[in-house]
């Protein structure tokens, strides 16, 4: 059974295997947690990025993690769903970037993953109901990953996602 645990910092500088990236379908780059994971992967992240572009909303893909720090070796690179309202299957793509990531996470056999807050950026999803889906997914996910790490960048996602996991349906 995987343990879930929610932290607060800055997901390059985890002590993980492996970490998530909440990525556009290039695959290139861009702002927000993709944009920090680029700068400390160095510019052959996104050379390896696009060669697997486009890469569709709910999907996942994984790339090495080049110049980020040990023990980082992975880099699972997912696209979440833009918020429109909640009426165009957003909950069931974002539930799909946690279950992808940790299926391909499997396939690299990563022990420890990071997960920044999926989408609740730029993306826009309400980062109450991205908490929930965080958590239920990884929770409810069949996986060989022993420990999983829920980073939340500003105080209110790490008190939410902290909620999810103390309420988990
Ligand atoms: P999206 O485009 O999927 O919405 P964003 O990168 O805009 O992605 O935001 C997703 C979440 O990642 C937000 O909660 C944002 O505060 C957070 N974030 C930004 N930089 C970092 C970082 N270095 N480490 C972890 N989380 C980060």
């Amino acid at each position: 059974m995987v343990s879930v645990e929610v932290v607060r910092g800055d997901i390059t500088a985890e002590d993980v295997d492996t970490i998530v990236n909440a990525a556009n379908s290039s695959l290139r780059g861009g702002g927000g947690v993709d944009g920090a994971i680029h700068r400390a992967a160095g510019p052959r992240l996104a050379e390896a990025g696009a060669a697997l572009a486009p890469c569709p909303p709910g999907e996942a893909v994984a790339t090495p993690a080049f110049d980020l720090d040990p023990p980082i070796r992975h880099v699972i690179h997912t696209v979440g769903p833009v918020w429109k309202g909640g009426t165009r299957g957003e909950a069931d793509l974002l539930a799909s970037c946690y279950r992808r990531s940790l299926e391909v996470a499997d396939e690299l056999g990563a022990r420890s993953v990071a997960f920044p807050a999926i989408s609740t950026g730029i993306y826009g999803y309400p980062p109450d109901q991205a908490a929930r889906i965080a958590v239920d997914t990884v929770l409810s996910t069949p996986t060989r990953v022993e420990r999983v790490r829920l980073v939340a960048f500003d105080r209110p996602t790490f008190e939410l996602l902290g909620e999810a996991l103390r309420t988990r349906s």
